[in-house]
C-alpha cells in the first residue's frame, strides 16, 4: 500500500488532496502516515480518523490537549509543535504533499526529500527561499519533486518528452486577482474583503491576497526559475482573466504548448498524486464553445511592483529569495491586520530588501539550510521594524 502524508492537510490544497485520496479509496487504498494542521484541530482529527493516520500533528503546542481529546480512542497518535511536524516528515512515506503555507513548509519538505520521498510541492515558498538546496537534496537522495502550483504543473506537463535545451521561453498566466479591473488610484484603498473576492480560484486567504497584488506571480516567476532552471529573461507573465490556460512553453521552432483546463486545484494535485499515470479526476470538462473567447493583456509593472522586485531578486539569487519571501509574509500580516494599505505591501518589501542590502550581501551563496533560516529571521525582524516606521510616518 502506498504510504502518504499531507502537510497542511486542513488548508485549501490539503482539503483538495484529502478529497482525492478519499475518492481513490481512502484508508483501503493508502496507508496514511502523517496529517498536519494548525488551528483547525477538529478538522484535522476528523481527517486523521477517517484515513486511520499513524500521527496527526498541530503546529501549535497549545492545541495539543484539544487534539488529544478529539483523537481519544482512535489509535491515532497526537503531537504538536514545529519540531513534531519535522519528526512527522522523518517517518517513512512514499508520497508527501507539502501544503503548509509560508516558509514554515520548507523544513518538513526538505526532510521528506532527504528520505527519498516523492514530494508534491504546493509550498512555492520552499523554492523561492531555498530552491538550489531543495533541488540538490532531491538529487542526492533520488527523490522526485512534483510541482502542484497549477502553472508549474502545466509547464511540467508541457515538457513531458521534451528537451529543456529546446525551450525558448516560459509564459506564466496570471488571473490578475480580485482587483484586476480596478483603476490604479483606487488600489491604495483596497480592503481585505475586496482583495479576497478572487474571480476564478478558491484558495487560502494568503495566496488570494497575493494574487491581487501579484506577489503570488512574483513568487511563481522565481519558482519557475528555480525549478526548471531557465534564465530570468526566458520567463514572461501574461494576464489571462479566464484562468483556462494554466501556462505555456515556447520552443525554439516557434511551437507554443499550452495547458488548458477548468481552474480546479484537484487537477494539478491529482496529476502529482498519480504521476506518471493519469487517472480520472472529478474536474469539470472544458467547454470552449461555452467560454467563447480567451483574452490576454500585458501586466503593468507600476501597478504590480512585485513583478519588478522578483526580477531584482532573481538577479541577486543567493539569499535574496529568502529575504523577499519573509518580507512579503510580514507585509501580508500587516495588511491583514489593517496596519498597512494594499500598495504599501510592495513598499515594505522593497524597503526591507534595500535595508538588508546595506548590512549584508543578499547575493551570497547559500551554504546550507541554517543560512536560509537565519536570513528568513533577519528579514522578518527588519520588515517588522520598517512596518512600524511606515505606520508612524
Ligand atoms: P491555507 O491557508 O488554506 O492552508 C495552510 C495550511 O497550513 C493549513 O493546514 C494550516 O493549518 C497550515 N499552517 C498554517 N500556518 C502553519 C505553520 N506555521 N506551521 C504549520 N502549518 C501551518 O493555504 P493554501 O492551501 O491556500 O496554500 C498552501 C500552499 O500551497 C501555499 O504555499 C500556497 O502558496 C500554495 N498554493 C496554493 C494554492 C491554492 O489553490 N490554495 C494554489 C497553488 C499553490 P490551519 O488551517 O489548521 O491553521
Ligand atoms: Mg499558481
Amino acid at each position: 500500500m502506498r504510504r502518504i502524508s499531507i502537510f497542511g492537510a486542513t488548508g485549501s490544497v490539503g482539503e483538495n488532496t484529502y478529497d482525492l485520496i478519499c475518492r481513490e479509496g481512502g484508508a483501503d487504498a493508502f496507508h496514511t502516515v502523517a496529517l498536519t494542521g494548525g488551528h483547525n484541530v477538529a478538522r484535522l482529527a476528523d481527517m486523521a480518523r477517517t484515513l486511520r493516520a499513524e500521527v496527526a500533528v498541530t503546529a501549535h503546542e497549545e492545541n495539543l490537549p484539544a487534539l488529544r481529546e478529539a483523537l481519544a480512542g482512535s489509535g491515532v497518535h497526537a503531537a504538536a509543535g514545529s519540531q513534531a511536524i519535522t519528526e512527522a516528515a522523518d517517518r517513512p512515506a512514499d508520497w508527501v504533499m507539502s501544503a503548509i503555507v509560508g516558509a514554515a513548509g520548507l523544513v518538513p519538505g526538505m526532510r521528506a526529500l532527504a528520505h527519498g520521498t516523492s514530494l508534491a510541492l504546493a509550498n512555492k515558498e520552499s523554492l523561492v527561499t531555498a530552491g538550489e538546496l531543495l533541488l540538490a537534496t532531491a538529487h542526492s537522495h533520488g527523490a522526485t519533486i512534483l510541482p502542484v502550483d497549477s502553472e508549474h504543473s502545466a509547464i511540467f506537463q508541457a515538457l513531458v518528452g521534451e528537451d529543456l535545451s529546446a525551450v525558448e521561453r516560459i509564459i506564466l498566466t496570471a488571473s490578475g486577482g480580485a482587483l484586476r479591473d480596478w483603476p490604479m488610484e483606487r488600489l491604495a484603498k483596497a480592503t481585505l474583503a475586496e482583495t479576497l473576492a478572487h474571480p476564478n480560484w478558491s484558495m487560502g486567504q494568503r495566496i488570494t491576497i497575493d494574487s491581487a497584488s501579484m506577489f503570488n506571480k512574483a513568487l511563481e516567476v522565481i519558482e519557475t526559475r528555480e525549478f526548471f532552471g531557465v534564465s530570468p529573461d526566458q520567463i514572461e507573465v501574461i494576464i489571462h482573466p479566464e484562468s483556462i490556460i494554466h501556462s505555456m512553453v515556447g520552443f525554439h521552432d516557434g511551437a507554443v504548448m499550452a495547458h488548458l483546463g477548468m481552474p480546479d486545484m484537484r487537477h494539478p494535485i491529482g496529476y502529482a498524486l498519480n504521476w506518471p499515470a493519469r487517472q480520472r479526476l472529478p474536474v469539470a470538462k472544458l467547454d470552449l464553445a461555452a467560454l467563447g473567447a480567451l483574452t490576454f493583456r500585458a501586466p503593468d509593472e507600476t501597478r504590480y511592483p512585485a513583478l519588478r522586485l522578483a526580477r531584482e531578486v532573481m538577479a541577486q539569487r543567493g539569499l535574496a529569495g529568502a529575504a523577499f519571501n519573509a518580507a512579503k509574509e510580514i507585509a501580508l500580516d500587516h495588511f491583514i491586520a489593517g496596519g498597512l494599505g494594499f500598495m504599501q505591501m510592495a513598499g515594505l518589501v522593497e524597503a526591507t530588501l534595500d535595508r538588508l542590502s546595506s548590512e549584508t550581501r543578499l547575493g551570497n551563496a547559500v551554504g546550507g539550510l541554517d543560512d536560509v533560516l537565519a536570513m528568513d529571521h533577519l528579514a522578518r525582524v527588519r520588515a517588522g521594524e520598517i512596518a512600524l516606521e511606515m505606520r508612524a510616518g
